[in-house]
């Protein structure tokens, strides 16, 4: 645990759990499948730059991120594998998406028209994936309607200084109703590749949930992301190590009377004499204001309740059952301290929310610190 007093609260990320987490992944698919982990995000809220190092242990084909800038960011940082932008982006970013010899996702003909417009325009190669919607909605061309864009697309890249390097899908449920609608659309998104034959480049599906689902549908490449950074995938998988420990420093002390109301709303009332802890962290930081009244953290490997409402900065535990709590101790909200453990998982549950949002909710007025 770090001893720095000078910071208020942070987010630790454990190096080894990160690269364990991934050589997992390494080692679930074998060492012909390439594995593109998503970085987007800034790594899930990880803290990118420092993550990548690590990352490199499974040795990815390239990375996954969802926007421009963050492709354009791993390039100054001194990436020079593949970065596929894995969401549509603005028709305006096609000319900064080249010039970082980025690899855009495309959902339609109007947006291969304009990545071909955009690599003329600069002479460059327009590297592009085709996303297949089979069942996800969002974005990709329709599986049924293969046969009408399909033909056009290996033509206009044939006829292009455009580069198709790959094909994918996005499954909706794989991690809660895996085997009736990811199998239902694996089959819609083969039965479309079918149609593609050789030119549909790298052909890929599984996020996290589906790599230890179904093997079979593990394909040529994989794209995982919550599983790395420690969240939990379903019953079917194996655990992923906690990666990242949540820490707010006690900031005050204070004894108070029975009847002290606390927060906004006053919506604690002390019931005795109490104890208070004041910590140094809030919604401000990306603690979840649900966790008000309901939530926990750890303190000399004990678990105290968080009482009263979150407040932007600051949040308050109950610590009159403990001993010699100073200003300066550690609490932690998410992590080990001794035998005692808060899981990502298990403050997601709690606030109905998934770890995804946890993770990328920790704003950057919390430090990342690398352990
Ligand atoms: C975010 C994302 C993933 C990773 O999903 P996890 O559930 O985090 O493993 C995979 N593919 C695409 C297209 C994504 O946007």
């Amino acid at each position: 645990m770090t001893n720095n007093s000078c910071v208020r609260s942070w987010v630790e990320v454990s190096s080894d759990s990160l690269r364990r987490n991934v050589l997992t992944i390494r080692e679930k698919v074998g060492e012909s499948c390439s594995i593109i982990p998503m970085v987007k995000a800034d790594a899930y809220g990880l803290g990118v730059e420092s993550t990548l190092p690590i990352l490199e242990a499974c040795n990815p084909w390239g990375f996954g991120v969802a926007t421009v800038e963050e492709g354009c960011h791993l390039r100054r940082i001194g990436v020079v594998k593949p970065v596929v932008v894995f969401s549509p982006i603005p028709y305006g970013l096609y000319e900064q998406a080249l010039e970082a010899n980025l690899t855009v996702t495309l959902s339609d003909l109007e947006a291969l028209e304009t990545l071909i417009a955009t690599s003329n325009k600069l002479n460059i190669t327009g590297y592009f994936q085709i996303e297949v919607d089979s069942g996800m909605g969002r974005a990709g061309f329709d599986w049924r309607t293969v046969s009408d864009w399909g033909k056009i697309v290996r033509v206009r890249s044939d006829q292009e200084d455009v580069s198709w390097s790959g094909t994918y899908t996005h499954f909706h449920s794989s991690d809660v109703d895996f085997d009736s609608s990811a199998k239902l659309q694996s089959e819609r998104f083969l039965e479309a590749i079918e149609n593609l034959n050789e030119n549909a480049g790298m052909c890929h599906l599984c996020n996290s949930a589906a790599i230890f689902r179904e093997p079979s549908m593990v394909a040529q490449g994989v794209r995982p992301g919550i599983f790395i950074y420690g969240g939990q995938v379903g019953s079917k998988g194996p655990l992923a190590e906690e990666v990242i420990s949540l820490r707010a420093r006690v900031v005050l002390v204070r004894n108070v009377p029975s009847n002290t109301t606390l927060g906004y709303g006053a919506t604690y009332e002390s019931t005795r004499q109490e104890r208070w802890a004041v910590l140094g962290i809030g919604y401000g930081d990306g603690l979840p204001r649900r966790l008000g009244n309901r939530g926990h953290a750890l303190l000399q490997g004990t678990r105290v309740p968080i009482i009263g409402r979150i407040s932007m900065d600051t949040i308050v535990v109950n610590v009159t059952d403990l001993v010699g709590v100073e200003v300066g101790d550690v609490a932690t909200l998410i992590g080990k301290d001794s035998e005692e453990c808060i899981t990502l998982d298990e403050m997601a549950t709690l606030v109905e929310t998934v770890s995804y949002e946890i993770l990328t909710g920790l704003t950057s007025r919390l430090p990342r610190i690398l352990v």
